[in-house]
């Protein structure tokens, strides 16, 4: 069975094909980290993280390249608010980004380069450029991309280039507006509202633009030709069409074989964006009471090329799906699934698999397990190893089943039997005896209006 994807610059599924036997070298677009990421960027994430999983499953060496964007035009605005230095910021972003991938079981990416590690990189491309004369230097300073010196400029996003546009409409923002092709800056001119960050270049001090960050990060990592390159659908244009200029401009080779972008995730029928201030943080969404996997099954319920609402109501719904997949899950393990020998799969594999092999076909996917589940769970016990592997197989994928909840030892369990007893005849003396008892076997007591609650002591 082949596996097919839908590809940004060709607009067409394609079937994939690495460009080296068993081997798949991956770039995503990463986080600016300015601010924590909202959920809208991890729909991006944990879309990228799916296609990346399946990939394993069908066998692939995955090789896997996300950036840290921790220089540009947001992370120099808040460093300069908020009075703290550009380090100081990103460091902090960077790791409760680190927390928030390792919270929603995100398979963590081989390598997280940071652009302010890589100027040097950078400034070698754009003096490549310059060579090559793809590039100028501006009358303000700052060093531009020339898009007409690339003549397929506009192939990825389908924009076309009008000669009146050209150059006089530069402007030095990283994201500019939709069907606007300009000539943009690979390196920007210091400026006095930059503050003290800047670095050296031959064309003085400075900083680089947002584009050339991945070019030269992703070249430098996983060579001048690679197999897949990810982002949202926001990325498309400006970002990614510049990225291909830029690279192909100085490498004079094909950049990259697979375009693949997920649709956003929406409120209210608009971007889920931090400019907006329509978004939920994962601390926000902790709050309400949700766990990673209910997030995650909301984010993959959708394909990942059609628009998405996250929504509170649907977190019983969530919840409720969530709980009967890992209960299903401990149910087989207690029959002793686990431990029994073999390989095969049940049928429906073969209907999840091509769902998933025909552009990531979550909804598919989903509706193939859920309905053998059903049907499975009615004699659990018969076929118990197939069914555990296909559970195996489906959680490598997906990643919704939950940790199996801590068994309460019988002798804690009596103690606390005990313990009810004392307080109902309002012995506080021995309540207190027993809490401490209990402690010493790693529990914490609650008293709560409905009763003891036992929690683990971390
Ligand atoms: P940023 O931190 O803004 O650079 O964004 C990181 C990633 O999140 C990029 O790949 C964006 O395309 C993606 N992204 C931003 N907003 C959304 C959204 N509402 N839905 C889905 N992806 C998004
Ligand atoms: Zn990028």
């Amino acid at each position: 069975m082949q596996f097919f994807i839908y590809n940004s610059i060709t607009r067409r599924k394609e079937l994939f094909k690495p460009i080296h036997k068993g081997k798949v070298s991956m770039y995503t677009c990463g986080p600016t980290v300015y601010d924590f990421s909202h959920i809208g960027n991890f729909r991006t994430f944990i879309f990228q993280d799916l296609l990346k999983r399946w990939l394993i499953h069908l066998g692939y060496n995955v090789k896997h390249i996300m950036n840290i964007t921790d220089v540009d035009d947001k992370t120099i605005k808040k460093s300069m608010q908020s009075n703290l230095s550009l380090k100081t910021i990103t460091e902090n972003y960077t790791s409760e980004f680190m927390n928030d991938i390792m919270w929603l079981k995100i398979n963590p990416a081989d390598n997280y380069p940071k652009a302010t590690d890589h100027i040097e990189d950078m400034i070698k491309m754009i003096e490549t450029l310059i060579f090559n004369k793809m590039a100028y230097v501006g009358g303000d300073g700052s060093v531009y991309f020339d898009i007409s010196s690339y003549k397929n400029y506009g192939k990825l996003s389908n924009i076309i280039i009008k000669q009146s546009t050209k150059r006089n409409f530069r402007r030095l923002q990283d994201e500019y507006q939709v069907n606007d092709p300009q000539d943009f800056a690979l390196w920007k001119k210091r400026k006095l509202s930059d503050g003290n960050i800047f670095w050296n270049s031959p064309w003085g001090q400075g900083r680089p633009g947002w584009h050339i960050e991945c070019s030269a990060m992703s070249i430098k990592l996983l060579g001048t030709h690679f197999d897949i390159h990810c982002g949202g659908v926001d990325n498309i244009f400006p970002h990614h069409e510049n990225e291909i200029a830029q690279s192909v401009g100085s490498t004079g080779e094909k950049f990259v074989n697979y375009w693949i972008h997920s649709e956003h995730l929406m409120v209210d029928g608009s971007k889920m964006s931090k400019s907006k201030s329509n978004f939920y943080t994962l601390n926000d969404l902790k709050e309400k009471g949700f766990c990673p996997q209910s997030i995650r099954f909301q984010l993959l319920s959708g394909h990942y090329r059609t628009k998405i609402t996250f929504s509170l109501k649907k977190k019983h719904e969530s919840d409720k799906i969530i709980n009967r997949i890992s209960n299903f899950y401990f149910d087989l393990k207690r029959f002793g699934a686990d431990k029994m020998q073999g390989h095969h799969l049940p049928e429906a594999y073969e209907s999840f698999k091509s769902c998933l092999n025909n552009d990531l076909d979550t909804p598919g996917a989903l509706a193939v397990f859920l309905k053998w589940m059903k049907e499975a769970n009615k004699n659990i016990d018969s076929d118990l190893r197939e069914k555990w592997n296909f559970m195996k197989v489906f959680d490598s994928v997906f990643k919704f089943i939950k940790q199996e909840p801590e068994k309460i030892e019988t002798k804690v369990k009596g103690l606390l039997n005990d313990r009810e007893k004392a307080r109902d005849r309002k012995d506080w003396k021995k309540a207190d005896q027993l809490r401490a008892k209990i402690l010493e076997h790693g529990w914490i007591i609650e008293d709560t209006k409905d009763g003891q609650k036992l929690k683990k002591n971390a």
